[in-house]
């Protein structure tokens, strides 16, 4: 690895979870310097990459690039450019004289699942020991909380894969629910493929018929917002066939018999009637998943960001459980992570409950850990605070015995695309005293700021990244950031040391990681027998790894003797079907969806200024049937316009046979007119604080 003429890098993907293995090659051309990604072989991707990776270092080139911080100087005024020290000076005395005036919760930290662990850890402790705010949380919360909560509920421990990606391709049969990996985790692929050759099935859940479902030897085209009653009756169906694993279920698992009374009800036939899968469906679904071998059943966004989420999941993983399929070699229930360190910054403190390691704000010796790590008193750390959606919901607005935000940092997140009814969500944004939003680029968000920090990008500084299977992995310098741009570990500590409390913080990643590993040691994500050196010369280390003399890959296989619960048995949870925040109604007569479409990431700030993936994708559509679009006379390219009880968009009508009738549709990485979350629906899961992006009430009408 280094900088020099035709230099390579050995670096990862700055998109997705699966954060392939890529190399990074510096070319020098009469004088011009050009760099191109090229294969590697990593264990994960074997030499993969979709086209997003392909084209990730078109990202180093891209014109529109901020190199200087950015301030207005009234709410109205423009953007200018300004110095490091007046953009700093700037925030800090706001937050000063907010916090004298208004307490320390009404300044907020929204940060992102991409952040590398080390910039996660410090937002988080910035959060706890500079600002004494409990107001900190993340876009993951949008993202898969729900599953994080009912894998901590079930199995005492949330690792997205508990077992490494490899287990995919042996499995028999695999149940994959609500996830389209074709497009989402695309290198993913490799895997299902080769389970078909060896001769397994794939079974996917999905109202639409995607790239993932076409692969598919069974696809259930379910009515969106019923999975936990699909769940419920595929388990219905496996007790009825005399599949259950009794053995499993007496030595490894507690509360069955409460699960089996709730599915009691939920026959086939009554499950066809709710979900809209046909009852011959279910039941050929629960004998394949019977029969098998190894089985593994895989949840991911379509059940998890539902008002119902946590429970949706429960009742696939009471379904791997019954089969006993959950703890052995080929086996078991996984979530698809989705953002580049979707797992690891849900880790190490940057959720609202959350401190290092996944130990709890509400636990005295969780808090008395990481006080004694970062050298405060417990008492001065903070409790728990709002959860993404309410935090959003919180800003610039007072309620009697609630401040409200008045300042918000913001990093690794363009709330003004990405979050669930974003119309609410701007008006709070500009209602702000202060918006400080740190980015590469103009994001839809820093567009709205009045404080605008330039910062370093992927390839630009170093840091570790834990994959969607828990594998710690090295992300490498290749090129350094342009001049005028910070690092978001250097914004943190800057800040920090204006704030008093500089002395508590670093800038320097491998530092913080080490700070980050005695931070976790002894928590569930437990990181401290993971060396910045094992991390780089073996390819990654599973966590938890508590030990550096622990085997060379940590731990890629979890719950094969027990589960990390006090009696070490997993937990079968009993839940019922309840429909989703939104049903249609004679207004409002047809579901939307939203998911993602292969050409773009996440709110697209990155991928829409990759030339090639903005002319594969470059604007938002609806997907409709055509017999639907027929009654509505809209043909195919026709400007329709969505309307939902939030706001509307207007997008291009694509007419496809591949969606459900009564089902529309839209994809969520554009702003404009056709954002997808113009007409999203925040209703939150009342544990894990999800909303439901993935079902609301909508009405067609011509543009
Ligand atoms: Fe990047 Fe994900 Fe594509 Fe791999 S699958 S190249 S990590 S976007």
């Amino acid at each position: 690895a280094g900088t020099h003429a035709g230099t390579r890098t050995d670096t990862h993907c700055p998109y997705c979870a699966f954060q392939c293995g890529m190399t990074l090659v510096r070319e020098d051309a009469c004088g011009e310097v050009r760099y191109t990604v090229a294969a590697r072989d990593f264990p994960t991707n074997r030499g993969g990459l979709c086209r997003k990776g392909w084209t990730a270092a078109d990202l180093l080139s891209a014109p529109d690039r901020l190199t200087t911080p950015l301030m207005r100087d009234s709410k109205d005024g423009p953007l200018r450019p300004a110095s490091w020290n007046e953009a700093l000076d700037r925030i800090t005395d706001a937050i000063g004289r907010t916090q004298r005036e208004h307490g320390p919760a009404a300044v907020g930290i929204f940060g992102g699942g991409g952040l590398t662990n080390e910039k996660s850890y410090m937002l988080g402790k910035f959060a706890r020991v500079a600002l004494r705010t409990p107001n900190i949380d993340y876009n993951g919360r949008f993202c898969m909380a729900s599953a994080a909560a009912a894998g901590m509920k079930a199995f005492g421990i949330d690792r997205g894969l508990p077992f490494p990606l490899e287990d995919i391709g042996r499995a028999e049969v695999i149940l994959l629910v609500g996830g389209n990996p074709a497009e989402s985790l695309p290198v993913m692929m490799q895997y299902f493929e080769e389970q078909k050759r060896r001769g397994g099935r794939l079974i996917v859940v999905d109202p639409r018929v995607t790239p993932t479902a076409a692969l598919a030897d069974l696809h259930l085209q379910i009515t969106p917002g019923t999975d936990a009653a699909l769940g419920n009756a595929l388990l219905n169906s496996v007790i009825r066939q005399g599949y259950l694993d009794l053995d499993f279920i007496g030595l490894r698992t507690v509360g069955f018999e409460q699960v089996r009374r709730t599915v009691g009800s939920y026959w086939p036939d009554r499950g066809e009637r709710i979900t809209g899968v046909p009852a011959d469906r279910i039941n050929e679904a629960a004998r394949m998943l019977g029969t098998a071998g190894t089985a593994m059943v895989l949840t991911a966004r379509g059940p998890e960001q539902q008002s119902t989420g946590v429970d949706n999941v429960l009742s696939f993983i009471n379904l791997a459980l019954a089969l006993g399929k959950v703890g052995k070699p080929f086996c078991g229930f996984g979530t698809l992570t989705g953002q580049g360190n979707g797992q690891g910054g849900r880790e190490h403190g940057q959720k609202a409950d959350q401190l290092p390691g996944y130990r709890k704000l509400d636990n005295p010796e969780h808090r008395a850990h990481a006080a004694s790590v970062w050298g405060v008193e417990e008492a001065s750390l903070p409790g728990p605070g709002l959860s993404a959606c309410e935090l959003l919901a919180a800003l610039g607005r007072e309620e009697p015995g609630k401040p409200g935000i008045r300042v918000l940092l913001v990093m690794a997140s363009n709330i003004a695309v990405s979050a669930p009814d974003v119309a609410q969500v701007r008006q709070g944004l500009r209602a702000l005293d202060l918006l400080v939003v740190s980015d590469m680029f103009l994001s839809e968000t820093a567009g709205m700021a009045d404080v605008v920090l330039p910062i370093a990008q992927w390839a630009e500084e170093e840091g570790t990244m834990t994959n969607l299977e828990g594998r710690v992995q090295l992300r490498r310098r290749a090129k350094p950031a342009p001049d005028g741009v910070r690092t978001d570990l250097q914004v943190i500590k800057a800040l920090a040391d204006r704030l008093g409390r500089g002395a508590h913080f670093t800038d320097d990643a491998r530092e913080a990681f080490g700070e980050l590993r005695r931070a976790s040691s002894g928590g569930l994500a437990d990181y401290s027998g993971i060396t910045w050196e094992r991390v780089a010369a073996e390819d990654g280390v599973f966590w938890p790894c508590p030990d550096e003399a622990a085997g060379p890959a940590g731990t890629p296989r979890l719950f094969l003797d027990r589960f990390p619960t006090p009696d070490g048995r997993a937990r079968f949870s009993p839940v019922g079907h309840r429909p989703p925040d939104e049903e249609p109604d004679q207004h409002y007569p047809l579901y939307l969806t939203t998911g993602r479409v292969l050409s773009q990431y996440q709110s697209g700030a990155q991928t829409r200024r990759v030339p090639a993936l903005l002319e594969a994708e470059p604007e938002a559509f609806v997907e409709i049937h055509p017999g639907m679009a027929r009654s509505f006379g809209i043909r195919n390219g026709d400007r329709v316009r969505l309307v939902t009880r939030r706001g509307d968009a207007v997008v291009k009508a694509r007419l496809v046979t591949t969606i459900r009738m009564d089902t529309l549709f839209v994809p969520f990485h554009w702003g404009g007119a056709g954002c997808a979350n113009l007409l999203t629906n925040a209703a939150l899961d009342p544990v894990s604080r999800i909303p439901e992006f993935k079902v609301c009430a909508v009405r067609l009408e011509a543009a």
